[in-house]
């Protein structure tokens, strides 16, 4: 039996063929050097290495280096490898004699099923097409030829806004307790840092699986305790509570310790046989088999180029501020929230990712590629293939709606409707000019101005256009944040 070569976003049992397989794994200090990371998403990522090593005992080389190059050099017999998950480390894998490369794993469909499915189709490749193929395909909440329920989305159910008293009545989600792996770690990475390895972000206790084990505990802690009350509060921000309901799994999907196939069948059995909530079985089971798997085959599928599509424009670099995750320079009470969310735990819900960060960057004209870079590594579950597509299509519109219909922009009101921080901040946001102005209210219609000839003419955006027409304070509204810049607000 070959050796197989598992990398740090592999290390689930569904890698390998057999449990008694023959394993490498190689930790490389040049990865933490070549990027700025989350400090907490550098723990995450050491602490699963080394757990798994620990797991496998003898049945693994594990081997520490400056490189994978360098590792390499002291194994002497054929290894091989599934397909690695950026574009550099399958190239670098490809080059390699004695490594054979396997197909992708840890995804819920295949490159060539996705492959089949987008060839030859006109129009654009929306994600909605391709997840209800996925559910054919693998015949997921299925009833005959139909799905479930009659719908394929349930979306239009899941828009409830924040709970009174502000709080979600659910069982807190199962921590990691952390072990002498974990404090190994962290005494590595004080030395690292140094040594002048850089990282952002606060350092934590680890709030995010680390071993499959960890992560099958909370999938059905969430299944059986949370996913009932996910559904309707999924779009919700609150400042007491940035867990909710969610999941808390992409970073165990995306480090490959936990099958997505195995949480969309616990999810079904969820409602088929106890009783779970339709609504929020079928959004779970989307944001697995839907957006996730869609984004990692429009990573392969479309060009390289993607990553640098910046059709709007967008010349800005990101702030300072923003780069070093500095919240306390922010006033605006959600995105000072949001900011010291990710600084102090390395996640954020995809709400707040979307209608906050990715909103205030796209109304500030920041350079999108530059933001594919920073929700990679500052975030505990960012990999380059998952923020490639969810930065430059949905979040950033910087492709012109290849696979989305219009740009994920929205102003205070929304943001006052979905959250409680409306309350506790010094800006209004109904108010678009002076100081009062919400920021994300004036940036709104700023960006709408701005951009005008490229939003498209359709069902919200159009409405949005028509009353851009009637603001009779729009170029002072636009001198104003041209004015802001990219200043916190
Ligand atoms: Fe955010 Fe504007 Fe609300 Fe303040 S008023 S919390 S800046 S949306």
């Amino acid at each position: 039996m070959w050796r197989r070569w598992l990398f740090a976003d592999q290390l689930g049992p569904h890698f390998l063929d057999d449990r008694k397989q023959p394993v490498l794994l190689i930790e490389s200090k040049a990865v933490f050097r070549r990027r700025v990371y989350h400090r907490q998403k550098a723990h995450l990522v050491l602490s699963a290495l080394r757990h798994r090593a620990a797991e496998l005992g003898d049945q693994a080389i594990y081997l520490r280096a400056e490189t994978y190059g360098q590792a390499l050099r002291k194994v002497h017999e054929p290894l091989e490898v599934c397909h690695p998950t950026s574009r550099r480390a399958l190239e670098f894998v490809r080059g390699l004699d004695r490594v054979i490369v396997l197909p992708a794993r840890g995804f819920v469909t295949s490159l060539a099923d996705f492959a089949d499915w987008a060839d030859g189709r006109r129009g654009a490749l929306r994600m909605e097409a391709f997840y209800r193929f996925a559910r054919e395909h693998h015949g997921v909440l299925m009833q005959g030829d139909g799905p479930v329920g009659g719908r394929w989305s349930f979306d239009t159910e899941n828009r409830e806004p924040p709970p009174k008293g502000g709080r979600l009545d659910v069982p807190a989600a199962p921590m990691p307790t952390e072990d002498d792996i974990d404090a190994e770690v962290r005494a590595d990475l004080d030395r690292w840092e140094r040594e002048g390895i850089r990282f952002v972000g606060r350092d934590g206790p680890r709030r995010f699986p680390a071993t499959a084990k960890e992560a099958r505990a909370r999938l059905r802690h969430f299944l059986r305790h949370r996913l009932a009350a996910y559904g309707p509060y999924e779009d919700v921000m609150l400042s007491t509570d940035p867990w909710l309901a969610h999941s808390m799994l992409s970073s165990s999907f995306n480090l490959g310790l936990l099958d997505p196939i195995e949480a969309v069948r616990g999810a079904e059995r969820a409602y088929r046989k106890e009783g779970a909530p339709l609504t929020g079985v079928e959004s779970f089971v989307r944001q697995i088999m839907g957006w996730r798997d869609y984004s990692w085959h429009t990573y392969w599928y479309f060009q390289p180029g993607r990553r640098d599509s910046n059709e709007l424009g967008a010349r800005r670099s990101l702030p300072d501020w923003w780069q070093d995750l500095d919240a306390d320079a922010v006033d605006a009470h959600c995105l000072a929230d949001v900011l010291a969310g990710v600084r102090d735990r390395g996640w954020v819900h995809h709400v707040p990712r979307l209608a906050v960060l990715g909103n205030y960057a796209l109304q500030r004209g920041w350079r999108p590629s530059e933001l594919v870079e920073w929700f990679h590594t500052r975030f505990v579950d960012g990999h380059e293939w998952a923020t490639t597509g969810n930065v430059i299509g949905m979040s950033q519109y910087a492709d012109l709606g290849r696979t989305t219909t219009r740009p994920y922009v929205c102003g205070g009101a929304y943001l006052h409707r979905m959250s409680d921080y409306c309350g506790g901040c010094r800006y209004d946001p109904r108010t678009r000019l002076g100081d009062d102005a919400c920021p994300f209210t004036a940036g709104y219609w700023a960006f709408l101005c701005t951009n005008r000839p490229r939003i498209p003419a359709n069902g919200r955006m159009a409405r949005a256009m028509k009353q851009l027409e009637r603001l009779d304070d729009l170029d002072a509204v636009v001198a104003q944040e041209k004015l802001r810049g990219s200043d916190p607000p």
